[in-house]
C-alpha cells in the first residue's frame, strides 16, 4: 500500500481515538481502519464503538476485557461471532443475550455472509482464536466490491502467542500440499504487543515444564518405608486480575496451562474459590474441568492472585491448611507468579540483526534454575517469578512474520502514538527486506523450529 494512503489512514485513527465524551445526536463514533476488515463489513474487538454503520459482523477473539469494552448484556447492535469458549465465557460475565450470539468451530471454514471464515487458536487464552477471513469485498465503498471474482484474504491476529502451529498445522493459510505455493495474504493484522527485540523471553512451554521440574524438585522425600508420609507441597499460582476486583466482567483468568502442567506434576487436583471456578467451567476444556476440585486438601495445586504471592499472604495461606493441626494439610508452600516483567533479553546490542536474533534465541534453553526465588521468601514459603507471556515474543513474532506470504501488516497493538508506529514500521519493514534476503538465498520459506509448538 502507498506510504501515503497508510499515512492517512493513521492520521484519522488518531482522530478517533480522541474522541471523548457526547456527540451530537445521530452522530456516530468513528472506528479506527485497523477495527475493520479492509473491504469487509466485518469489524474485530471492536465493540466499544457500539453501533458501527456498515458493520455486519462483529467479530470478538478473545474474552479479555481490552477486547470487548462496552459490550454488555443490552447489546442489540449486529451478530457477534466468537469461538464457543468465549461465548460462554461473556455470556457468564456479561450476560449478553443468546439472540446476538454465534459461536464458531475451530479449524473448519464456516460461510458467514458469503465470506469464508476460519478461527485457529491462537495459543493465548482460553477461548482465544485468529481469525482468517476470504472472500470478495462486500463493502460497496471497496472499488473492488464490482469484482466478485477477486477473493481477498485477511488474517486477524487477536492477542496470539505466535508458534510454528499457525504456520504449518493451519491448512486454510498454507496450502499442506509439499510443492503448492502459498495463498498471500492481503494483510495480517498483527498483535504488536511486543515488537521490540528487547522483549525476547523463553518459549513458554520451556517455561512450563521448567515450573513443573521445579516443584518436582521440591516435593518432599515421602518414601514411605524410610519416614512417615508427613510432609506435604502446597503451590500456589497467582493468576493476573485487572480492574475493580469486584466486578466479575473485568477478570482475567491467566495462566492456566501453568496450573494444569503443575498439577499433571503433582498428580493432583486444582482447588480455587466459585468465581474462578465459573470461568474455568466455561472454558472448553475438559482436563482442566477433570482436575478441579472444590476441597482445598485434595488439590495441591491452588489458584489465587497475583497480589497474594508474597511472605505474608503465603504465611497465612499455608497456616490456614497447616498439618498436623490440620488433618491432610501441608507443610510447606510454594508461590508462582507468572509475570512478563521479570525477564531481561541477554541481547546487548541496541538493534541486532535478524539473523542474529534467529540464531541467538533458538538456543535458549530454560530449566528450573532460571527461576529465582524472591526476596521476602523463606524456606517453608518460597515465591518465584516466573517469566510467562500470553504474547508473541518478539523472536516469535519475527519468525511469524518470515514464515508467511502476504502484502502488508497492521499492527494492532501500541498504534496510538506516531513514536511507536515509526518504530514498530522499521521493524516490519526490516523483516520485508530479511525475507527477500531469505528467499535469494533460498532459504526455507518457513523460519526452522525446534518443536512444533515453538520455534
Ligand atoms: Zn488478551
Amino acid at each position: 500500500m502507498a506510504g501515503h494512503t497508510e499515512t492517512k489512514q493513521w492520521k484519522a485513527a488518531e482522530e478517533a481515538d480522541k474522541q471523548k465524551g457526547r456527540r451530537p445526536k445521530g452522530e456516530e463514533k468513528k472506528v479506527p481502519f485497523y477495527k475493520w476488515i479492509d473491504g469487509l463489513e466485518i469489524t474485530v474487538d471492536a465493540f466499544k464503538y457500539g453501533r458501527i454503520e456498515g458493520c455486519k459482523g462483529y467479530f470478538l477473539s478473545h474474552a479479555h476485557s481490552d477486547h470487548y469494552q462496552q459490550l454488555s448484556s443490552s447489546w442489540s447492535h449486529g451478530p457477534i461471532y466468537a469461538s464457543q469458549t468465549t461465548i460462554n465465557l461473556i455470556k457468564l460475565k456479561l450476560g449478553v443475550k443468546d439472540e446476538w450470539l454465534h459461536a464458531l468451530p475451530l479449524d473448519e471454514t464456516v460461510k458467514v455472509d458469503g465470506i469464508d471464515v476460519t478461527l485457529i487458536d491462537a495459543n493465548h487464552c482460553p477461548g482465544s482464536v485468529l481469525f482468517l477471513f476470504e472472500g470478495p469485498h462486500t463493502d460497496p465503498k471497496s472499488p473492488y466490491s464490482k469484482t466478485p471474482n477477486r477473493i481477498f484474504r485477511y488474517l486477524h491476529c487477536g492477542d496470539f502467542r505466535a508458534s510454528p502451529q499457525h504456520i504449518h498445522a493451519a491448512p486454510p493459510f498454507v496450502d499442506p500440499l509439499p510443492g503448492r505455493i502459498q495463498k498471500k495474504l492481503d494483510a495480517i493484522y498483527l498483535d504488536t504487543t511486543y515488537l521490540a527485540p528487547s522483549y525476547c523471553f523463553p518459549a513458554q512451554e520451556l517455561v512450563i515444564n521448567a515450573c513443573a521440574d521445579l516443584v518436582r524438585e521440591r516435593i518432599p522425600d515421602v518414601k514411605p518405608d524410610v519416614k512417615p508420609k508427613t510432609e506435604r507441597l502446597l503451590v500456589l499460582v497467582g493468576t493476573y486480575s485487572i480492574g475493580k476486583e469486584r466486578a466479575p466482567d473485568t477478570r482475567r483468568v491467566y495462566a492456566c496451562s501453568i496450573v494444569k502442567a503443575i498439577a499433571h506434576a503433582l498428580s493432583t487436583k486444582i482447588y480455587c474459590d466459585a468465581r474462578k471456578r465459573d470461568l474455568f467451567l466455561a472454558q472448553d476444556d475438559p482436563d482442566l474441568h477433570s482436575l478441579l476440585t472444590d476441597d482445598p486438601l485434595a488439590g495441591q495445586v491452588h489458584v489465587g492472585w497475583l497480589r497474594d504471592i508474597n511472605r505474608e499472604v503465603m504465611s497465612d495461606y499455608l497456616a490456614k491448611y497447616k498439618a498436623p493441626r490440620v488433618e491432610g494439610g501441608f507443610t510447606k508452600m510454594i508461590g508462582l507468579r507468572p509475570t512478563g516483567w521479570t525477564y531481561r533479553s541477554e541481547t546487548k546490542d541496541k538493534v541486532p540483526s535478524i539473523p542474529k536474533i534467529l540464531a541467538l534465541e533458538q538456543q535458549r534453553k530454560f530449566s528450573p534454575a532460571g527461576l529465582y526465588p524472591q526476596r521476602d521468601s523463606t524456606p517453608m514459603c518460597m515465591a518465584f517469578g516466573v517469566p510467562y507471556s500470553e504474547h508473541s515474543s518478539f523472536f516469535e513474532l519475527t519468525c511469524f512474520a518470515l514464515s508467511l506470504d502476504y502484502t502488508r501488516i497492521i499492527p494492532t497493538v501500541n498504534v496510538h502514538t506516531a513514536g511507536s508506529r515509526t518504530k514498530m514500521k522499521s521493524w516490519i519493514d526490516r523483516w520485508a527486506a530479511e525475507k527477500k534476503r531469505r528467499a535469494d538465498a533460498r532459504m526455507p520459506r518457513i523460519v526452522p523450529f525446534r518443536a512444533l509448538t515453538y520455534w
